[in-house]
């Protein structure tokens, strides 16, 4: 596709484009001018749907006036509210509706999935997973190897970029596990990777590491609302994500949870088990012979915060409303395009983009690596930041942008392109 640098024409993309419309569900942050802040960091903290406030306040005033049977009265009685997001999830990552499971938060999640999915032996003990894997992913990792009686220094397979690649060739991944895959137990990798937004051959991934006998998992943080999957299809074994980046559902909700149908009726799978993952029939007569739902909802621990799951409500229903992730991948696409286009075009050397440029290997987010002519990389990101450009900086001179589908224009994009290039100026 051929674009234009200019304001006219990402005016004109705006004009034709279907979902436009859909910012004015999101609350924008104000520049102190009263104007829109230009808002990239959708992958960091997603922005608040309207809807929020009034789904909140729906369960707020249902505590008011019913108590303790708010469990059970009106259109979403909190007993069984976590089930109102499971077709929500599910079309998001590709999953059957029994497969996903709104629970915890990402990385405990991540903990209890290995409880299940992580059992080394002498000879199969391994979980690879990238160099620069999210700390909290790192620890996770190398915490439950720790608890197993294994040591990470000979347990962790840290796969990296070849010297002067950003980033990881799914060839270098299948060679790995081609020559280790008999000792590998888990591959852990990000459905896409946060720092340099590549999106993973997840399909190719499984495929391989299953031949080899591993379990493998993904962590959807980045992926989740941004690229559209098919966990299902893929046979992935399970996946956790967190609901605030773009699922938009407000800092430190929920997360979210799939595991593969093949495993649900595995009753020797080993689990930490809890009341809420107990057969909804029985659950309240109050035993204490533990017997699972034939569902990822068996994963559950604990009655979940619905104040928190209605926040996710609201926002799966306005990606819905959106036309789903077909519609946000489809704009996205373009959005991306445009953006890296006028990167490019407008600053050439000056900058250089870590995201990969294959189809399928990007989403909506853009790393790049800015020569700051001399400057303090801070300098230059101050100075963004005070001409209403909230992204993300990463020092010495790395800054992240994604320009979200459901709430970015193609306006923004090209605003945010001027900006950088009058903050590069070395005056
Ligand atoms: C955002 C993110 C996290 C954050 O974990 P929490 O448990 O939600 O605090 C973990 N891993 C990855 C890959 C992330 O992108």
């Amino acid at each position: 596709m051929s674009f234009e640098n200019s304001l006219n024409y990402a005016q004109q993309l705006d004009a034709q484009d279907p979902i436009a419309h859909m910012r004015d569900s999101f609350h924008i942050p104000q520049q102190e001018d009263g104007t829109d802040e230009i808002y990239l960091c959708g992958n960091s903290l997603g922005l608040q749907p309207t809807k929020v406030k009034d789904y909140l306040d729906f369960e707020l005033s249902q505590w008011q006036k019913y108590g303790v049977k708010g469990h059970f009265t009106g259109n979403f009685p909190w007993m069984p509210y976590h089930e109102f997001l499971s077709e929500g999830f599910a079309e998001l990552v590709g999953a059957k509706s029994s497969e996903v499971v709104a629970m915890n938060s990402l990385t405990a999640n991540l903990h209890f999935m290995m409880v299940s999915f992580y059992q080394p032996t002498q000879t199969r003990f391994k979980i690879l997973i990238e160099d620069h894997a999210f700390p909290s992913d790192h620890y996770a990792v190398e915490s439950q190897i720790k608890f197993h009686g294994f040591d990470p220094e000979d347990s962790m397979i840290l796969i990296k970029p070849r010297e002067n690649e950003t980033s990881i060739r799914t060839q270098d991944i299948l060679d790995v596990l081609k020559e280790q895959g008999e000792s590998i137990a888990l591959v852990l990798l990000p459905g896409v990777q946060y720092y340099t937004g590549q999106v993973f051959d997840m399909q190719t991934i499984t495929q391989a590491a299953q031949q080899k006998g591993c379990k493998v998992g993904f962590d959807l943080a980045h992926a989740t609302g941004n690229v559209a999957m098919q966990l299902h299809d893929w046979q992935v074994d399970f996946a956790c994500w967190c609901s605030y980046k773009y699922l938009n559902s407000g800092p430190g909700s929920i997360a979210g949870c799939f595991v593969h149908q093949k495993h649900h009726g595995n009753k020797d799978l080993p689990r930490f088990a809890g009341w809420w993952g107990h057969d909804k029939t029985t659950r309240f007569k109050m035993e204490n012979h533990f017997n699972p739902i034939q569902s990822a909802e068996a994963w559950q621990l604990s009655n979940p915060p619905i104040l928190s799951l209605a926040a996710i409500r609201a926002s799966l229903d306005t990606i819905k409303e959106a036309g789903g992730i077909k519609a946000l991948t489809k704009k996205s696409r373009q959005l991306t395009d445009y953006l890296r286009f006028l990167l490019k075009n407008e600053l050439g050397d000056s900058i250089q983009i870590l995201t990969p440029e294959a189809p399928e290997s990007y989403g909506c987010q853009l790393s790049l690596t800015v020569d700051t002519h001399g400057l303090e990389g801070k300098v230059v990101f101050d100075r963004i930041e005070k001409a209403g450009v909230t992204g993300d900086w990463r020092h010495p001179n790395v800054i992240r942008v994604a320009p979200v589908p459901l709430y970015n224009s193609f306006t923004d994009c090209y605003r945010f392109v001027q900006i950088l290039k009058q903050s590069l100026k070395n005056t």
